[in-house]
């Protein structure tokens, strides 16, 4: 029986360099509310990432649904649909609306000529995902933002460590959010974060997280526990002495599949743009009809070789059964979205993916050309 490959898989430090923060908190006997290593961990990501404040989460979905909170959101929020489903989810339990519009073909970003259209007085945020880590039209979306008056929420998940022509992608909007669960570029096993701009709503977070308590006897609001334990943090400190030689692990992978792939008709790669630090997060491709498999029949190929390709995003969020019945779900409204999500595959990549893995892979994509 040969192993299986997965799309993702962690990068585990040895585990002897975890045993000395273990150590370190049987000693304190502090386990959560904001210890010593929840501390570290806040600043030295804060410092990593090059952003001024950053709340930490139990994990990212706990991040978005409070930064919704944070901010006072209501009403409509314009979202997309591509995208993990914790994206549109959030909205539902904060009682918001998602209004679902469609993407650009190059960037599967929200396309800022959509949302200018979807806008009704009762909108009052922008959830934007950059999604597979490529930075969406930060500038076109705060001049429509600041137009209306609306705010900005990104649902960052996948773009921990990418820059822009020098600066964090992290920076833009009114807050942005991370996860660090386990299939990410960084985790925490699982856990999250909330970037943010100023130490005012940075405190308020960090009150939201707790149940809303401000002090010993105060509660502000009906605030969630969101918090990241002791635990989670060290293994951050930890990752974090680890994640640059990961990321030039990845990127290693992503120059071999790119010179295998871009030569095989019918697949299309998505191209890495000027100006752009990017994470190598996800590795995807487009099989289009001038393939010789359909998206599902490659992916069938894959698994019977042991390789479990995913079809990151299928179906659309706007097709699962709390959705459809929107207004803003019309599949006829989301073109492109649709296109995507029927012909995309994300392909393995992980710091610890095998060379001769990525080349059965592209082997299996160039004999499937010729079907
Ligand atoms: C992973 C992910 C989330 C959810 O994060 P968790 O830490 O798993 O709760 C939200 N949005 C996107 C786009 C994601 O990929």
């Amino acid at each position: 029986m040969s192993k299986v490959i997965p799309v993702t898989s962690p990068l585990l430090p040895p585990l002897e360099e975890f045993i000395p923060y273990l150590e370190q908190m049987w000693e304190s006997r502090r386990l959560t509310n904001g210890g010593p290593f929840h501390e570290q961990l806040e600043l030295a990501l804060a410092d990593y990432l090059g952003v001024d404040h950053l709340c930490l989460f139990a994990n990212g979905t706990l991040a978005l649904v409070t930064a919704l909170q944070a901010l006072r959101i209501t009403g409509e929020v314009i979202t997309t649909p591509y995208s993990f489903v914790a994206t549109a989810h959030s909205l539902l339990w904060n009682d918001l609306t998602p209004v679902f519009v469609d993407i650009d073909p190059v960037t599967c970003n929200l396309d800022p000529s959509s949302i200018e259209k979807a806008i009704t007085p009762k909108t009052s945020a922008i959830l934007p995902v950059h999604c597979y880590g490529t930075p969406c039209d930060v500038e076109r979306i705060q001049g429509i933002a600041d137009n209306y008056g609306l705010k900005v929420i990104y649902d960052a998940a996948h773009t921990f460590g990418v820059r822009h022509n020098g600066s964090s992608v992290l920076r833009h909007g009114d807050l942005s959010i991370l996860s660090f669960h386990a299939t990410k570029v960084f985790n925490t096993f699982e856990g999250g974060a909330i970037v943010c701009p100023d130490a005012k709503t940075k405190k308020r977070i960090d009150y939201l997280k707790n149940f809303g308590f401000a002090d010993e006897v105060t509660v502000v609001a009906p605030g969630i526990n969101g918090k990241m334990s002791e635990i989670n943090a060290a293994f951050g400190l930890l990752q974090l002495r680890h994640i640059d030689r990961a990321l030039s692990m990845r990127q290693r992978i992503d120059q071999r599949y790119r010179a295998a792939i871009g030569r095989i008709a019918g697949l299309e790669l998505f191209e890495q743009r000027s100006g752009h630090e990017p994470n190598y997060s996800y590795f995807p491709i487009l099989v289009t009809e001038r393939y010789g498999l359909s998206r599902d029949q490659v992916y069938e190929l894959m698994r019977q070789h042991d390789i479990l390709a995913r079809r990151y995003f299928y179906p659309l969020i706007s097709e699962f059964p709390m959705y459809r019945g929107l207004p803003s779900a019309d599949l006829g409204k989301l073109p492109v979205a649709k296109r995507i999500s029927s012909q995309i595959l994300c392909l393995p990549i992980y710091p610890d993916l095998p060379d001769e893995i990525v080349d059965t892979v592209c082997r299996l994509l160039d004999q499937g050309a010729a079907k």
